[in-house]
């Protein structure tokens, strides 16, 4: 059974305090849903201590949303894995679109960025997606399995068992536009499908969560597919009753 999880990608909004009650409201509500489905809100760095605190006793768990592609040293304003880590942190999404488009996060980088995850007991959330141009070319297949290729491939099978996917079609995040659920089951049967040419079985334990404009009105209909274990969510993350909303997707 492939773990369900439903991950909140808060990016650049809330401050502190606003952060702390949203993370409360989520500890809060999450009893709504079955245990079966993990939570993990991704706060931005300056408040992930006061969330991890908020967190306590509660299964909800706690994310980054990038970290540093170095261990330490003088790299003005990078965040280690290490200092995520001693955080309380157990994942970082790695490879965000809107890293690669802003930030011009390469494999190369990504690649490094992986390594120090792993190195400090930590889970990536790689995330990989097509533009809407490689969408209506019809090279959406080709752009996933490159970015797979190219970072996925060089892990071992240890840490491959410690991996989750985002697919998240660039043209669907924040736009309204969502995949439709079977365009969703097309693109994460085909990445499982190239998983499983490089790791073989170990490819049907790997969560692939779907991300761009899931909301509760049409998490159900995405998460009842085969090949899809949840959600990674922006907007929607930032109301815990939406964001548990979409968690209650896999009771419906
Ligand atoms: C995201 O950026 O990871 C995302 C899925 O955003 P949204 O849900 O707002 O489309």
């Amino acid at each position: 059974m492939r773990k369900k999880i439903v991950a909140g990608n808060w990016k650049m909004n809330t401050l502190p305090a606003e952060g702390v009650e949203l993370a409360k409201g989520v500890v809060a509500q999450r009893g709504e849903v079955c245990e079966c489905v993990n939570f993990i809100v991704c706060p931005p760095f300056t408040h992930l201590a006061q969330v991890a605190e908020a967190l306590q006793g509660s299964t909800v768990e706690l994310g980054a949303q990038n970290c540093a592609a170095e261990a330490k040293g003088a790299y003005t304003g990078e965040v280690a894995a290490s200092m995520i880590a001693a955080l309380g942190c157990k994942y970082v999404i790695l490879g965000h679109s809107e890293r690669r488009q802003y930030y011009g996060e390469t494999s190369e980088t990504l690649n490094k960025k992986m390594e120090q995850v792993y190195a400090n007991g930590l889970t990536p959330i790689y995330c990989v997606g097509e533009n809407l141009d490689e969408r209506e070319a019809g090279n959406h297949f080709a752009v996933c399995k490159q970015q797979i290729e190219e970072v996925v491939f060089n892990l071992t099978e240890e840490q491959f068992k410690n991996l989750v996917i985002a697919y998240e079609p660039v043209w669907a995040i924040g736009t309204g536009k969502t995949a439709t659920a079977e365009q969703a089951q097309e693109i994460h049967a085909y990445i499982r499908e190239v998983l499983a040419s490089k790791f073989g079985a170990a490819a049907a334990e790997c969560p692939i969560l779907y991300g761009g404009s899931c909301k509760p009105s049409n998490a159900a209909e995405i998460f009842a597919k085969e090949d899809v274990d949840g959600g990674l969510i922006g907007g929607a993350a930032l109301k815990a009753e939406d964001f548990i909303g979409i968690g209650k997707g896999f009771m419906a």
